[in-house]
């Protein structure tokens, strides 16, 4: 009993729309886990439309050819534009609707002038995929200065502006320009059968593209929220210690200093204000450490109202100076939206990182000197002696 080749071929050929439809689902799946990733609900969206395009037109629903080229070109060109939206979304950046409905219309338009009107299959051909080349190579010129940003950005815009290339020479070499003439001839041209191919691959590789990337997105993510203190937004304690351990044994960064900081009287605060102004306060002390320090400087919160700055390249003098600058800027705030009279002043203690000493013994060092600053009447800086003997310390007597 012989198989009609005919449903041999359809059925091979519904191989591409069922593959592009698993990475739809797939998609869907890591968008559902990462609801705040919305261009990858877009490009699950996307598949499920080229595969209904591609469904339409391999089974001829609707029947009349006309009907059918409209409507598949339809599912098509909403799939790229889809492509070309989510990509974009990844950046947060977008096509105005109008962009798209102008596309769109214009694509069908002329699909259906050249059928009805001036029946021309190779500029059909032409248009749709000449078209949808151009769409999504805008959209990667759009996203080219991103592609510096990490290499997961280079792949995407790659990958992206290849695809999109590809479509140019894919439909000269192979649609040459003699068109073939009825359905079944199309079915069994080169232009055809390579275009099934070449969807099954290159489709592949940037569905794959974007759903590794999508994955490295949360990952990065989940690192950066483990390592963030969630009141402050600052390192938190496990975070700093593990990169102040990394920044004290890289010689290149000596010298290197510790400043910790300790809000003073943070009970009373807290007695007087509440939880809500004890909490304000924090927030705005991480603030001006952050606003006060150099790029580089590592900037975290060690746990309850005690902060830390660790300065690369910074003498203890100079961390001093540093330090004198922020005990300033925090004495200086006031937090009127708790209360006109909610001022907080914290004391300082630092430590420059001595030959052969590790993470334990400069915190140590550091956080003698804020004893010594507490005992002293806080709201000022003690710093450890210097080699040649000078301590630094002020104050404002309380
Ligand atoms: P000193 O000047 O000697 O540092 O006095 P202090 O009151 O600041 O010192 P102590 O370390 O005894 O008190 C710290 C207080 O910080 C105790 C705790 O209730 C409060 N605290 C710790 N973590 C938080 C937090 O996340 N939010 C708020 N609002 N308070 C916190
Ligand atoms: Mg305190
Ligand atoms: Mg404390």
């Amino acid at each position: 009993m012989g198989v009609e080749p005919a449903i041999v071929r359809v059925t091979i050929s519904l191989i591409v729309p069922a593959t592009i439809m698993v990475y739809g689902a797939a998609f869907f799946v890591a968008w559902y886990f990462d609801r705040k990733q919305g261009y990858l609900r877009l490009m699950g969206l996307a598949c499920l439309v080229f595969a209904a395009g591609a469904c339409a037109q391999i089974l001829s629903i609707p029947r009349d050819i006309g009907l059918n080229a409209l409507f598949s070109c339809a599912f098509y060109t909403a799939a790229t534009l889809l492509v070309a939206e989510s990509m974009m979304r990844r950046y947060k950046q977008s096509y105005p609707m109008l962009y798209h409905v102008v596309v769109g219309c214009a694509i069908m338009l002329s699909i259906a002038y050249f059928f009805y009107i001036e029946r021309s299959l190779t500029t059909r051909v032409y248009i749709q995929n000449f078209g949808y080349g151009l769409i999504l190579l805008i959209t990667a010129f759009r996203l080219f200065p991103y592609r510096k940003r990490s290499w997961p950005d280079a792949a995407l815009f790659w990958v992206l502006f290849l695809f999109a290339a590809s479509f140019f020479p894919r439909t000269i070499l192979t649609f040459g320009g003699d068109a073939p003439v009825g359905a079944a001839a199309f079915g069994n041209s080169v232009f055809w059968q390579f275009l099934q191919l070449w969807m099954a691959i290159s489709g592949s590789v940037l569905a794959v593209t974007v759903l590794v990337i999508a994955m490295y997105d949360v990952m990065k993510e989940l690192r950066v929220s483990s390592d963030i203190d969630g009141l402050t937004n600052i390192l938190n304690r496990k975070a700093f210690e593990t990169r102040a351990e990394r920044m004290l044994s890289d010689k290149l960064l000596q010298p290197i200093s510790l400043i910790i900081v300790d809000i003073d009287h943070f009970k009373k605060v807290n007695d007087t204000y509440g939880h809500r102004g004890g909490d304000a306060a924090l927030r705005e002390v991480a603030a001006v450490l952050r606003h006060h320090s150099r790029k580089d400087d590592l900037v975290g919160r060690l746990g309850g109202e005690e902060f830390a700055v660790l300065a690369p390249r910074c003498s203890l003098h100079e961390a001093f100076e540093q330090a004198e600058r922020l005990r300033q800027a925090i004495a200086a705030k006031s937090l009127p939206e708790i209360s006109p009279r909610l001022q907080v002043t914290a004391s300082f203690g630092i430590a420059t990182l001595r030959p052969g000493e590790t993470w334990l013994d400069i915190y140590d060092e550091a956080d003698q000197r804020l004893y010594e600053a507490k005992r002293g009447g806080r709201n000022r800086v003690i710093a450890s002696p210097e080699d040649d003997g000078v301590e630094h310390v002020t104050g404002v007597q309380a």
